[in-house]
């Protein structure tokens, strides 16, 4: 028993530990493993073995350049996620037409009842329906 405690503390000693890339990993991995089909379970089982063994790595300077590259995803990936939502607000609010005459693009806020709309272009004036 004992010997096995200090195994585990062989182990562990400068090891990397638990960072927000593994936990990602592991949660994934467990999603994963909760489908039932042989391509995600060992996926999933590749994911939860790579997130331990980063747990136990004694290489603490490249674990931490991993977490420092995957940070920097996420900031990516929230960047988009953002400009999404926010296309997704502004069609919405408004609607787009265009200008018989010049084609540029003109943007209305919506359900204003029928407007005038003055091309901010070519000065034509139209009709529309918002
Ligand atoms: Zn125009």
């Amino acid at each position: 028993m004992n010997r096995y405690s200090n195994f585990f503390k062989n182990t562990f000693k400068n090891s990397y530990g638990l960072d927000n890339l593994s936990k990602y990993l592991l949660l994934v991995g467990v999603l994963f493993l909760l489908n039932r089909n042989i391509i995600t379970l060992v996926v999933g089982i590749i994911l939860i073995g790579y997130a331990a063994w980063r747990v136990i790595s004694k290489n603490k300077y490249k674990r931490n350049q991993e977490l420092q590259s995957f940070n920097r995803v996420l900031i990516i990936i929230g960047q988009k996620f953002y400009r999404i939502k926010y296309k997704f607000n502004e069609f919405r609010k408004y609607k787009v037409f265009k200008c018989p005459e010049c084609s540029q693009k003109l943007r209305v806020p919506r359900k204003k009842g029928k407007v005038t709309i003055n091309c901010k272009k070519c000065g034509k004036q139209f009709k529309a329906k918002t």
